[in-house]
């Protein structure tokens, strides 16, 4: 397990370094989302979004590896995915508003 958290916290590195997007800066939260990850790789084979259902159908569920099919449009729309993962660079935590 300490393997995929290593892999899963570089993909979300990764992505938030390349993409647009960046990490949301409550660190345990990521810590938190990056466990759930690596757990959902171990007993279902991919980076399956860890707040998302899985269906019985790949075609569907390859929508849902992270970075999901959704996070762009979620982050559009409310500043942050439904993981509370990534945020838009504009992205303030409730507390600091
Ligand atoms: S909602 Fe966020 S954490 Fe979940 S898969 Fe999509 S991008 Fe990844």
């Amino acid at each position: 397990m300490v393997q995929l958290e290593a892999d899963a916290r570089k993909l979300v590195e990764d992505y938030a370094e390349s993409g647009p997007y960046e990490l949301n800066p409550d660190s345990k939260h990521v810590d938190k989302i990056i466990k759930a990850l690596a757990k959902r790789k171990s007993k279902n084979g991919f980076f399956y979004c860890p707040c998302r259902m899985l269906s019985d159908n790949k075609e569907t569920d390859a929508k849902i590896i992270c970075p999901c099919e959704y996070h762009v449009e979620e982050i559009e729309k409310d500043g942050i995915c439904s993981c509370d993962l990534f945020v838009s660079q504009s992205y303030k935590p409730a507390s600091a508003v």
